[in-house]
């Protein structure tokens, strides 16, 4: 299967060797499907053969005898390849594989490999190629064998296939982003969205005192205090879980959930985050990358700069929706707008990092000024809040506010943690407290447009009373669990709405937006830079 890849796209072998990177979508589901349910006059017995001499280890699909001498079998989902004269033939991909299959069987036969036959059968046009073992075969197959020891030794990432058709049936194509890479490079490419739009997996969430998940074979069951059934989804549904305050996870719902890559979240009952069970040490390639990257401080000013821009540029876009509107326009937010838009341009021009903060300072403390003015008068009194208070929240908005931050953490360090960097190694923020710098990092780019934007529209339509808040004394203001229950709702239903990226000009939710921007962030570490945070607020 290596060699298979590696003549199909260098990078796919890279990132499936190398990388350790396997997505199982529906093409290749179907084509283990095909191997399971191959019509009964197909031979069926699959071998393993390994040889040192070779460096190889393979397990092909069939052997059969015919006319006095062994054929081995490659059953393939696809069709074959269709030559300049019109006759069938198999790709070169198919062709590498099946010639080491060969050359294994002929070492543990003792035969030459010529005296054995090789075919590719092709199920999508039911055809059957027949692939001659010759010396330029072989020369070929060793020429393979060299590029995959090579690869090996190597840190970067290959570029992408210049076959870009070849990327529209890749599995490995929304880790890889090729179209983006593309993008990057010749800025009239027209991008294909290869990287899926929507997630169709849920968040699971364990809100209150007593509610407590468990499993149930290949399910997870979240109960009740009082023994009732309050969700259960296959665990193939679920993307994370996350335990709220005192609620309850069995330890085997853990188990399964870290044997699926389903990440578990913690949070405290104000909504600080805790922690996160992991699957383990993963992306070790793609954490050697950061190192080096991050310790070149003119990368990291270069992505602090964009980051900061465009968190910038959403504030002032957040206040310029209610200044459209002359009646609700204020002076505050006049004078906001014009000291955070000064601070664009000078955040892009900054020469150091501790310019960029202050820069980045100005605009915060311009922004929260406003802020209060971006809500209807019709607004509770006690839901304006009173500037930004954090540790504790002070009022009940920021009560609100710091609980949908910190959702929007736990989703970053989800989307950094799925990726493979390392969470602790940020560009920008700097490690003052157990936050993980590059979680701070990347979701400043969400702040206005999944919390700021739906919060000030909920607080409009009214949606938030007495019962949703209440005033812990010292503790600084908490959201109750109705408030809680309302606000995952709110920010859910945020995150499953569409956005149309102004760069790469395709749609998809802002769920997938987060994963692709810190996709976008891992290019930018493999010497392929570009995209990532260059994006602006709908
Ligand atoms: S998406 Fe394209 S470039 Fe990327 S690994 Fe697959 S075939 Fe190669």
């Amino acid at each position: 299967m290596a060699l298979h890849a590696v003549a199909y796209c260098e990078r796919l072998f890279y990132l499936e060797e190398v990388e350790e990177i396997r997505i199982a979508d529906e093409r290749v589901l179907a084509g283990r499907i095909l191997h399971e349910t191959l019509p009964d006059d197909q031979p069926l017995t699959s071998y393993v053969l390994e040889s040192e001499l070779l460096g190889i280890r393979g397990k092909f699909d069939a052997l059969k005898r015919q006319d006095g001498r062994f054929v081995v079998v490659e059953h393939k989902r696809g069709r074959s390849c269709k030559t300049a004269d019109g006759n069938h033939d198999a790709w070169d991909s198919d062709r590498v594989q099946v010639v080491a299959y060969v050359l294994l069987l002929a070492e543990h036969l003792g035969l030459a490999a010529d005296e054995i036959g090789a075919q590719v059968r092709y199920h999508a046009n039911h055809r059957t190629v027949e692939v001659t073992v010759d010396e330029a075969a072989q020369v070929e197959f060793d020429r393979w064998m060299t590029r995959t020891r090579e690869l090996r030794r190597g840190h970067q990432r290959p570029p992408p296939t210049t076959a870009a058709n070849r990327c529209l049936s890749c599995s490995l194509a929304p880790v890889c982003l090729p179209e983006e890479e593309r993008l990057a490079r010749d800025p009239a490419w027209d991008t294909v969205r290869l990287f899926p739009a929507d997630t169709d997996r849920l968040v699971v969430h364990v809100l209150e005192y007593g509610d407590r998940l468990s499993r149930s074979g290949e399910r997870l069951t979240v109960w009740g205090r009082n023994g009732t059934k309050l969700a259960d989804h296959p665990i193939e549904q679920i993307a994370q879980v996350v335990i709220h305050g005192a609620a309850q996870v069995t330890t085997q719902a853990l188990a399964l959930c870290m044997a699926k890559d389903v990440q578990v979240h913690f949070l405290s009952r104000g909504g600080r985050y805790l922690g996160a069970t992991t699957a383990g040490s993963g992306g070790v390639q793609r954490r050697l990358r950061q190192y080096e990257a991050l310790s070149q401080p003119a990368l990291r000013l270069g992505l602090a700069r964009r980051l900061v821009a465009t968190k910038v540029r959403d504030q002032v876009r957040h206040l310029l929706r209610v200044a459209r509107q002359e009646h609700r326009r204020s002076p505050l937010i006049d004078s906001a707008i014009k000291t955070i838009r000064s601070c664009i341009g000078r955040a892009e021009r900054a020469s150091e990092s501790d310019e960029l903060m202050g820069i980045e300072g100005e605009a915060g403390a311009a922004y929260w000024s406003a802020f209060p003015d971006l809500m209807l008068p019709e607004v509770d009194a006690s839901w304006r809040p009173k500037g930004r208070s954090r540790r504790p929240p002070k009022d009940a908005c920021n009560a609100l506010l710091s609980f949908l931050y910190s959702l929007l953490y736990r989703d970053v360090v989800a989307a950094i943690l799925a990726v493979g960097l390392e969470p602790s190694l940020g560009f920008h923020h700097r490690a003052r407290s157990q936050a993980y710098p590059l979680a701070e990092d990347v979701m400043e780019l969400f702040r206005v447009p999944l919390v700021d934007l739906p919060v000030v529209a909920s607080l409009n339509r009214r949606q938030w009373t007495g019962e949703h808040v209440q005033d812990c004394g010292p503790g600084g203001w908490l959201l109750t669990e109705p408030g809680r229950r309302q606000a995952i709702r709110i920010y859910e239903e945020r995150k499953a709405e569409t956005w149309k990226h102004p760069v790469t000009g395709y749609s998809l939710s802002y769920a997938r937006l987060i994963e692709l921007e810190v996709r976008l962030l891992e290019k930018e570490y493999t010497g392929r830079p570009g995209l990532f945070a260059k994006r602006n607020l709908r």
